[in-house]
């Protein structure tokens, strides 16, 4: 899958779930193409066979951006990690992998390296080049962390429970902008970053009415998340040409809690802007004409039929 003229940057939606093992919305993870460029965005559960469904070699990732250490936003790097330094043509990264995160980023990627010295071991055959079986981590601070080939990926600060440090970025690209939120309750922040940006993808969690004076959830579980309403007043504030949400908490879990429509509604009742639902393996494409959702599934059938049976 490559990036075309007329979409400047292109936004897959790898996973839009939580911690909750759902088949449906696989963990956290986000694909931005531009100029030629792979980035991943956070790797919940189940990233690589994500990437593999959209036509994205696992070797073929440019650079990771970690936007905290939560497991559910981390547990699918190492299958990209270590799956895309093997030969077979899913893989066959030649150089280290490059992972921006938070103050601790280097003990992260130590213990991945660690975790996988017998997997390296077991594998040190010649044509795994060892710079390939490397993480190179990167801690990141607010402000501009990357930039190649005209891309920008700039960090900023958000608040998400106590955690010490977390982050949300922004990815500019001739003259398009994109805003991944990250865990956070709602943040003049985000806002900041956001601003007049094209595509805004926001975090957003809800709690069944039956369930709202549940103290745990209630004071505990929504301060470090961002409810439908408080979305609506930061939708209101960025205006951006299209907001869409991920990481779609629906309190208490297990298929019992708000449904999508009732979230989108709370949002739509207060802000009356352009906002959808994320889905795993939707794409978002930013450029000239706005911004454009689509479905993976059916933009590879299509291709499918035009080529040329191998
Ligand atoms: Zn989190
Ligand atoms: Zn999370």
């Amino acid at each position: 899958m490559t990036t075309h003229d007329s979409t400047p940057i292109s936004v897959t939606l790898l996973g839009t779930g939580t911690p909750q093992p759902d088949i449906e919305r696989f963990g956290p993870a986000t694909l931005i193409q531009a100029a030629g460029l792979n980035l991943l965005f956070d790797a919940g559960r189940g990233a690589s066979l994500r990437l593999t469904q959209v036509g994205c070699r696992l070797g073929a990732i440019d650079a990771v951006f970690l936007t905290h250490f939560h497991s559910d936003h981390t547990a699918g790097l190492p299958d990209v990690y270590a799956s895309g330094y093997i030969p077979g043509p899913f893989g066959k990264r030649q150089k280290a992998l490059t992972v921006y995160g938070p103050e601790g980023i280097e003990e992260f990627t130590e213990g991945l390296m660690l975790a996988f010295r017998g997997d390296m071991r077991e594998r040190a055959i010649k044509s795994i080049s060892p710079d390939a079986t490397k993480l190179e981590p990167r801690e990141v601070a607010e402000g501009i962390v990357y930039e190649q080939a005209g891309v920008t990926v700039t960090a900023f600060g958000t608040y998400h429970h106590d955690f010490a440090r977390t982050y949300g970025y922004r990815i500019d690209y001739a003259g398009y902008s994109v805003v991944l939120s990250g865990d956070t309750a709602a943040d003049p922040r985000v806002i900041d970053a956001a601003v007049g940006c094209d595509l805004l993808i926001h975090e957003v969690a809800a709690i069944d009415g039956s369930m709202s004076d549940n103290v745990f959830f209630r004071d505990v579980v929504m301060r470090g998340h961002t409810s439908p309403e408080e979305a609506a007043h930061v939708f209101e504030a960025v205006q951006p040409k299209l907001a869409v949400f991920t990481h779609i908490v629906q309190l208490p879990g297990g298929h019992v809690g708000p449904s999508v429509q009732s979230i989108l509604d709370r949002t739509s009742a207060i802000y009356g802007g352009s906002v959808i639902a994320g889905r795993d393996l939707m794409i978002l494409e930013v450029g000239s004409e706005g911004v454009f959702a689509s479905d993976a599934k059916q933009r590879l059938s299509v291709t499918s039929e035009e080529e040329e049976p191998i």
